[in-house]
């Protein structure tokens, strides 16, 4: 990327974790998915249990390999078989739940609409460590333009990727609709925190998920 273009990124990035931090969340910025799997790294422990919610970032930054390496005992949702229910369940006494934002506002929330609402629900409440890895383009101005990005990028590429019957898989944004298969059943802003640090949030500067 062009090196002017990245400065700018990155002091939006570093304005972004200010804020965050400012609501008694960690937050560390980071310039590529190599440098942020060191830092999830640290900020877990050997043998800790870790679960995940749904996230393509989570794939593309290369977190889900590192976590079937061995190191933890992680429940893999992916796995063929797997007790999914089971394992969205026993996230809420896990020591780590990754997972991704669907945007990030300069302001310092993080504003998440979720189908299922187990991952919101994780996020709340639970797990005693939430790790919340996103790439540049998770950050917005302020919740307006939080809303308009799940709404016009998010869901869409989300009921795409699991294949819902929703109108905005053919239309390209959201028609709030009234579908079964909706995923925008839940959403929920993270403002200032009581427990300190319980999320950190790693900012990474690269283009990942939706
Ligand atoms: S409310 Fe329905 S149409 Fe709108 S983004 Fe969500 S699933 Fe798609």
């Amino acid at each position: 990327m062009d090196k002017n273009k990245y400065d700018v990124i990155r002091l939006k990035m570093e304005r972004t974790a200010e804020a965050l931090r400012d609501n008694n969340m960690y937050c560390e910025c980071v310039d590529s998915a190599e440098e942020a799997l060191d830092v999830i790294e640290s900020l877990m422990n050997d043998g800790d249990t870790v679960t995940v919610g749904g996230s393509m970032t989570l794939f593309e930054a290369g977190v889900i390999d590192m976590l079937r390496g061995g190191r933890y005992n992680f429940l893999d949702r992916y796995t063929k078989n797997a007790d999914v229910q089971g394992i969205y369940e026993a996230a809420f006494t896990s020591d780590v739940y990754l997972m991704s934002s669907n945007a990030i506002t300069e302001k310092g929330e993080l504003y998440n609409v979720d189908g299922n609402g187990n991952r919101v629900a994780s996020l709340i409440w639970g797990p005693k460590s939430v790790i919340v890895v996103a790439g540049y383009n998770k950050i917005v101005k302020d919740i307006e333009e939080a809303k308009v990005r799940v709404q016009e990028i998010a869901a869409p590429a989300n009921a795409t990727r699991l294949g819902c019957e929703t109108p905005c898989t053919k239309t390209g944004h959201c028609m709030n609709c009234s579908s079964p298969q909706r995923i925008c059943a839940t959403t929920v802003i993270t403002g200032r925190q009581r427990v300190q640090n319980r999320i950190k949030v790693i900012l990474i500067g690269e283009e990942l998920g939706y």
